[in-house]
């Protein structure tokens, strides 16, 4: 199925305005409006939800978001940034493991059951895709997710 990605990402990002707004966060986004992936839409969508959840989340009232879409070397490559609470280096390598949640007081503060990456992972794998994550605590986070099903 062809997908017009920055359309999609414009998409999803609409659902998350009033958020935003709610916790005066600024969206920086910058989309190549080019790239036509192929893939399965639903889960594709399901992806940036899932990761812009925990950027939007994770992140204090008054930071900003940053969302940025291009084609590298013959990929799509669709960076996901915050300036959120990032992720201690120590948990880093089991967050993407089905139901891990970095600590008990940022669990209860934020709601959720530590599947999002977990089915962030699954979907990319799927896709032949590659998601990777880094962080610093304090500072942010960024995820970078790269499609390979160029049209
Ligand atoms: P769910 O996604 O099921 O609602 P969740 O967000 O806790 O729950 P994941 O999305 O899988 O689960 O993330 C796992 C854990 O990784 C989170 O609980 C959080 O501690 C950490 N994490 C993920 N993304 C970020 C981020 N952008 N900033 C800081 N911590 C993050
Ligand atoms: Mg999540």
């Amino acid at each position: 199925e062809p997908i017009a990605l920055a359309q999609l990402v414009s998409e999803v990002l609409e659902q998350y305005e009033i958020a935003f707004s709610k916790k005066k966060i600024n969206l920086n986004c910058i989309l190549d409006d080019a790239i036509i992936i192929s893939g399965d839409r639903d889960r594709i969508e399901q992806v940036i939800h899932n990761v812009l959840d925990n950027a939007l989340k994770f992140s204090p009232d008054n930071k900003q978001i940053h969302v940025t879409l291009s084609l590298i070397e013959k990929k799509a490559e669709l960076l996901i940034e915050d300036e959120g609470i990032g992720i201690p280096e120590e948990d880093m390598s089991q967050i993407m493991e089905r139901f891990y949640r970095v600590d008990k007081a940022r669990t209860r503060a934020s709601g959720g059951t530590g599947l999002g990456l977990a089915i962030v992972s699954e979907i990319m794998k799927k896709h032949q895709g590659s998601f990777s994550l880094t962080s610093k605590l304090g500072k942010g986070t960024k995820v970078k997710l790269l499609f390979v099903n160029i049209l």
